[in-house]
């Protein structure tokens, strides 16, 4: 458990909890697409470790791939993502599971789905592990959602603060006094 000296101010979900959410999650997953030889798509790098702990509870045939993307600055228009690496495989014809660590405007996801609709997979759904609906700017339909966060900046379990405390294996807020005003925006994922 954190202390006074701590980055992080307050544990929000412990290890124990996630991992319990995870298994849950997978299985459901592997109910849905048993017979779909589905593919899991992430993004880099925040879903590194959710994405590791999912696939190892998912106990059906399945591929996975992730693509890499840069958010551009407060300057432009936001959603607007600059592709860093594409997917190696084709999704047509596929169903695609796309797992996300963190939904909260929907911005970004808003513009990565509309990218892979075109490329014509058989079915897109979502599955993100952290959700923060309050925030939610566009409308979006997330197939499987292990919690609801309050509006609180978190780190852990691959949520980074500058690209650190992704190897947390809790989720916890960061120390107010480390946030500075506009630090988190200019982070790749
Ligand atoms: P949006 O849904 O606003 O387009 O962007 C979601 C992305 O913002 C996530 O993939 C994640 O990179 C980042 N993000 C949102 N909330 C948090 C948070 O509480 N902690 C961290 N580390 N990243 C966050």
């Amino acid at each position: 458990m954190p202390d006074s000296a701590d980055p992080i101010s307050e544990v929000i979900l412990s290890a124990a909890q996630i991992q319990h959410r995870v298994a849950a999650l997978g299985a459901e997953i592997a109910a849905d697409y048993a017979a779909l030889d589905p593919m899991l798509v992430g993004v880099l790098r925040g879903v590194v470790i959710f994405m590791a702990d999912l696939m190892r509870a998912i106990p059906i045939p399945f591929t996975v791939d992730f693509l890499a993307i840069s958010s551009y600055g407060a300057q432009t228009r936001p959603g607007q993502v600059r592709l860093l690496k594409d997917l190696e495989s084709s999704i047509e014809g596929r169903h695609v599971l796309f797992v996300e660590d963190m939904v909260d405007t929907g911005l970004t996801l808003h513009t990565l789905l509309r990218m892979l609709r075109e490329r014509q997979p058989a079915s897109l759904h979502v599955c993100t592990l952290f959700d923060k609906p309050r925030l939610r700017l566009v409308k979006l339909p997330l197939r499987y959602v292990g919690f609801e966060l309050p509006d609180r900046y978190v780190v852990g379990y691959g949520l980074d603060y500058r690209q650190r405390y992704r190897h947390l294996p809790y989720v916890g807020a960061l120390a107010a006094h480390l946030l500075l005003p506009g630090a988190a925006d200019d982070q790749a994922p």
